[in-house]
C-alpha cells in the first residue's frame, strides 16, 4: 500500500469543518509503518544529525524508531507539567488561545545537530515553538520532517529558515 492510502481521512473531527488525517491506521499496518520511518532514516542519513527530538504525543511515534534506527538518542518535548527536571517553556498561539510545550534544559548539548520530527504540518505554530526550544536548549535545528504537511495551510512560510521535508502532501 502507498502511505497516503493507509491515512485514513475522518471529516469533521475534531469538530465541524475539519478534516482530520488520522495516522492510526498507517502505524497499524507494519508495512507502512516501515515505509514511513524508513523514509526519514533515509533523508536524514547523510546530514550529521546527533539526536531526534519530538512533541508529543505523535511526535514519540515516528521520532522513537527513527531515533532508534539511526543509533540516536530521542528528546520529547511535552506539555508543561510532565518532565521532572529543569526545563525550558515556550509559548505558542493556537487558532483559539495559546498553549505551551517544555524540554528538558539540558536534554541537548551545545551544538548538538537536532532534527525534529512530528506527525503533520498544518499552520506550524507547533513546529515553531519545538524549534524554538531546541535553539534555547543549545541545539542547532537542522530538519523539520512530518509525516504529513497541509501544504494550503502554508505553515513552510513560517519555517523559512528551517530545511523542511514531509512524506505525504494534502492541499
Ligand atoms: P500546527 O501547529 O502546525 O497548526 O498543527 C500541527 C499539530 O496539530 C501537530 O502536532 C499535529 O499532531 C496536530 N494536528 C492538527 N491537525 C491534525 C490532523 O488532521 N491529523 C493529525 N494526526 N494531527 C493533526
Amino acid at each position: 500500500m502507498n502511505l497516503k492510502e493507509s491515512i485514513r481521512v475522518i471529516e469533521g473531527f475534531p469538530k465541524e469543518g475539519i478534516s482530520f488525517k488520522d495516522i492510526t491506521t498507517l502505524i497499524g499496518d507494519g508495512e507502512t509503518f516501515k515505509q514511513s520511518v524508513d523514509a526519514f532514516v533515509e533523508y536524514l542519513k547523510d546530514k550529521k544529525i546527533d539526536v531526534i527530538v519530538g512533541p508529543e504525543a505523535r511526535g514519540f511515534i515516528f521520532g522513537v524508531p527513527v531515533a532508534y534506527a539511526m543509533g540516536l538518542g530521542f528528546v520529547p518535548v511535552r506539555k508543561p507539567g510532565k518532565l521532572p527536571a529543569e526545563t525550558i517553556r515556550m509559548n505558542y498561539a493556537l487558532e483559539y488561545g495559546t498553549d505551551s510545550l517544555e524540554i528538558h534544559k539540558d536534554a541537548i548539548k551545545k551544538g548538538q545537530r537536532v532534527a525534529i520530527i512530528d506527525d503533520l504540518l498544518a499552520t506550524g505554530g507547533t513546529i515553531e515553538a519545538v524549534a524554538k526550544l531546541v535553539e534555547e536548549a543549545g541545539g542547532e535545528v537542522v530538519t523539520l520532517g512530518f509525516t504529513i504537511e497541509l501544504t494550503e495551510l502554508n505553515g513552510r512560510d513560517k519555517l523559512k529558515k528551517y530545511d523542511v521535508m514531509s512524506l505525504v502532501e494534502y492541499d
